[in-house]
């Protein structure tokens, strides 16, 4: 296997997806020679039964929640779905979803009510306090508020609107895909009724996520067929997948001790970088924020420029602004905080994560002169690869 090193680049990008943890590799590689199916009574059966249930309460461990608690699906866009579909009468989003929820929410047939975030990048709490009470009560309301953001890193304070909302009969959804792993989470405590994750931002594979449901809370299952996972998602289990999602679980709450030294970092970079340019803005610079997370913007460069000198010199590094065909679709979250033009159009995402050194964001800074000297000025257009669909931000 090829470490990042060994290709000569630095991967910057575990928001979109995490480098697969070696753990979670042998896992799935020891999972691929399990025969049996996990419903099969069999000694063979057992031993995938067995290897799934392990990973279910490693997930749950990792949540803060019961392994009955924990449905696996292929992914978090899936489990967002389902909630998002479940036959709401009115779910409140925020402007700052991803697009797992904006997307089935918008096609669902519930009243849709956008949720306005302040400039700080955070939900305004009032406003949902305001739209609850307001409702007619029908018990069928949903509240989604992510809990931490996949391009800013800001989180919100998801255990305020929860508890409100419990206290009112209203259900809650939590996007948590950018925050396990990353801050310690505790499903029980939280009050919330839902709760998306995904494997590959925590170094598992991709294709695999979770919906955890509290004990108790029903809605229509996702799949019918032969009632795996409690009948409420049918379909004979990715053994291997799920083996591997387990693992990087574990070793995600694990290593969640070294988030603190993993800020420490992206905080010296940040700075040194506003030493280098002073005019570089850090967004959600002061609200609470993943220590992973960089949105920078230097007003006056283009992000996706930079983006591709960033990639020819050998960093993984993400654009605020996804480009297809030569066009430039704009952030619907740095947009949502009211950023300023120059801002949206020029901010770049570094997001670290368990393959990160000190020396990686230093290869970084000893570039940056060139890296941010001479890009392309905004009004310029720049046209990056051909592909014919716009693609959303990961
Ligand atoms: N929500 C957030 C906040 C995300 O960052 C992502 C992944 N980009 C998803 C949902 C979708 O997760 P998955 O890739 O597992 O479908």
């Amino acid at each position: 296997m090829s470490s990042q090193r060994d290709r000569g680049r630095v991967y910057f990008d575990h928001n979109a997806t995490a480098p697969l943890r070696p753990e979670a590799r042998d896992a799935m590689l020891a999972a691929l020679d399990l025969v049996g199916n996990p419903s099969s009574i069999h000694a063979d059966g057992r031993a995938a039964r067995d290897c799934v249930e392990t990973a279910r309460e490693r997930v749950a461990r990792l949540v803060g929640a019961m392994p009955s608690e924990v449905v696996f699906t292929s992914g978090a866009t899936e489990a967002n779905n389902w909630v998002l579909t479940s036959g709401w009468d009115r779910v409140l989003i925020s402007d700052v979803e991803h697009e797992s929820v904006l997307v089935p929410g918008r096609r669902s047939t519930a009243e849709i009510i956008p949720l306005p975030v302040l400039t700080s990048g955070e939900v305004d709490v009032g406003r949902i306090a305001d739209h609850v009470l307001c409702g007619p009560g029908t018990g069928r309301d949903l509240v989604t508020l992510q809990y931490a953001n996949n391009e800013t890193g800001i989180v919100q304070d998801v255990a305020a609107v929860a508890g409100f909302c419990r206290a009112h009969d209203v259900a809650v959804h939590t996007d948590a895909v950018q925050a396990a792993g990353r801050l310690p989470l505790q499903f029980d405590a939280l009050n919330v009724d839902f709760m998306s994750v995904s494997a590959h931002k925590l170094g598992g594979p991709k294709g695999i996520g979770a919906l955890i449901i509290r004990d108790g809370v029903t809605i229509p299952n996702a799949i019918s067929g032969g009632g795996q996972e409690r009948s409420r998602r049918s379909g004979t289990e990715n053994v291997a997948a799920i083996a591997g999602f387990g693992a990087a679980a574990a070793a995600a709450l694990r290593d969640i001790s070294h988030m603190s030294g993993l800020q420490q970092m992206r905080d010296a970079f940040e700075a040194e970088l506003k030493v280098l340019t002073p005019e570089a803005v850090v967004v959600g610079e002061d609200a609470p924020r993943l220590a992973n997370t960089s949105c920078l913007a230097v007003p006056g460069l283009r992000s996706e420029t930079l983006v591709i000198k960033c990639d020819l010199a050998g960093f993984s590094i993400s654009a605020g602004a996804a480009c297809s065909s030569g066009k430039a679709s704009r952030s619907h979250i740095l947009m949502a905080m009211g950023l300023d033009d120059k801002v949206v159009n020029g901010a770049v995402r570094l997001s670290l994560g368990w393959t990160t050194s000190k020396a990686d964001l230093e290869s970084f800074l000893k570039r940056w002169r060139e890296l941010s000297g001479g890009a392309t000025p905004l009004g310029q257009t720049v046209r990056m690869e051909t592909s014919s669909h716009r693609r959303a931000f990961p």
